[in-house]
């Protein structure tokens, strides 16, 4: 055990030292709440960089602003919701909290995500069986863009919106477009371990002012226009508070300069794995994708490496006190939703059986990569 040696943790959060002067900011102007100049400008900042004229709504979590989306979309008790179940739980949760049912649907091998034909089996069967599906959530896994387009061309078939899960994937393209502006509504998240991070929070890309200001009224608890407190619907305590969206303005600066660094850990794999049998490093199929690289991911076949696992790599690198982790574990396989429909293959489970996410995060030194390669070389020249 090399305990003496720092921890290399797998993505932790990278401060670009703005944060501070926005959130003293704040402090001076005593906008100490879920509203204020932060708020606005951090919303004009993410419209700004994603372009496509989105109007975008900041809120407490990635979980939350999926949630709104379901709620703008009517998504009700017994209604039924296509999820890709490759994913983390964030993305699946806010279906069960309107008493609707997920539909999980498996992978491609190429991206990792959303795999089309499945997604259309799902469709006709649950047509077949008698309800419409409500929307459809796809995710762009670990930065990576899904397959957008045919995705998108399902869903047109059928007339069902795209809740886009683009909670991984701030500053990824396909075909030149930001990720988090194909869906009716996107999601993203700014949780601590993200690409960056207000501490907590997340955002809802809308398609037009009018789905921005239901976002807010739903999450500032569906006030009415009254000089008391009037409620004719039910809303919720979501919105992002000032002191975190003036994080997110400083952490908006850096943005690029992280997705650079990200890409770079990335590259950094790609070298190191480059000549070892049975490593594969999870990378864009084709130009029209272009991933952040949130976390550089591995797929290890044990035939190809004399025996070697995921989990021994895991266990090893532990040793170093360098953090890793096995990929998401696919939503069907999950117990709490063991009972619910799922339809693909084992394209995602296998992923969960040999992939692992490797250290990637903006902030890491070259003395860090260093640390890593030689607890790699060492596991496979045994
Ligand atoms: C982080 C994440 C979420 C949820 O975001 P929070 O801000 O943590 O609520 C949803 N989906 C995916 C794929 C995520 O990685």
């Amino acid at each position: 055990m090399h305990s003496e040696l720092s921890k290399i943790w797998l993505s932790s959060p990278h401060m670009g030292g703005h944060e501070e002067k926005f959130v003293a900011k704040a402090f001076e102007e005593n906008w100490i709440a879920p509203l204020g100049p932060n708020v606005n400008g951090f919303e004009s900042d993410l419209e700004n960089y994603l372009g496509q004229q989105k109007h975008v709504a900041v809120v407490s979590s990635g979980t939350a602003a999926i949630h709104l989306a379901l709620v703008q979309l009517s998504v009700t008790h017994g209604d039924e919701v296509i999820c890709q179940s490759f994913t983390f739980c964030g993305s699946a949760n806010p279906i069960m909290y309107q008493g609707a049912i997920p539909i999980f649907v498996d992978s491609e091998p190429s991206t990792w995500n959303m795999c089309p034909r499945a997604l259309e089996t799902a469709i006709l069967d649950r047509i077949a069986k008698g309800k419409t599906p409500k929307a459809i959530i796809p995710v762009h896994l670990y930065g990576m863009p899904y397959l957008v387009d045919e995705v998108a061309a399902v869903a047109e078939k059928y007339d069902i919106p795209i809740i886009e899960d683009a909670a991984e994937s701030l500053g990824s393209t396909y075909k030149s477009q930001n990720c988090g502006t194909f869906g009716q509504f996107a999601a993203l998240s700014f949780n601590g371990n993200k690409i960056i991070t207000t501490s907590g929070g997340g955002a809802l890309v809308c398609e037009s002012k009018a789905a921005k200001d239901k976002a807010v009224f739903y999450s500032t608890q569906a006030r009415d226009q009254a000089p008391h407190y009037q409620h004719s619907e039910i809303g919720f305590n979501y919105r992002m508070s000032n002191i975190s969206a003036g994080i997110g303005r400083g952490q908006m600066l850096v943005l690029d300069e992280h997705v650079k660094l990200r890409r770079k850990m990335h590259q950094f794999y790609k070298n190191l794995f480059q000549n070892i049998e049975g490593v594969e490093v999870l990378t864009e199929p084709s130009e029209d994708f272009f991933s952040n690289h949130w976390l550089s991911a591995i797929l290890v076949d044990p035939d190809q490496t004399s025996g070697v696992d995921r989990e021994q790599i895991r266990l090893h690198l532990g040793t170093y006190n360098i953090e890793s982790r096995p990929l998401w574990k696919p939503m069907h396989m999950q117990p709490v939703f063991k009972d619910m429909p799922y339809y693909g293959g084992k394209v995602a489970q296998e992923l969960f059986k040999n992939g692992l996410c490797l250290p990637s995060g903006s902030n890491l030194t070259e003395d860090d990569r260093d640390r890593i390669k030689t607890a790699i070389l060492k596991i496979f020249k045994k």
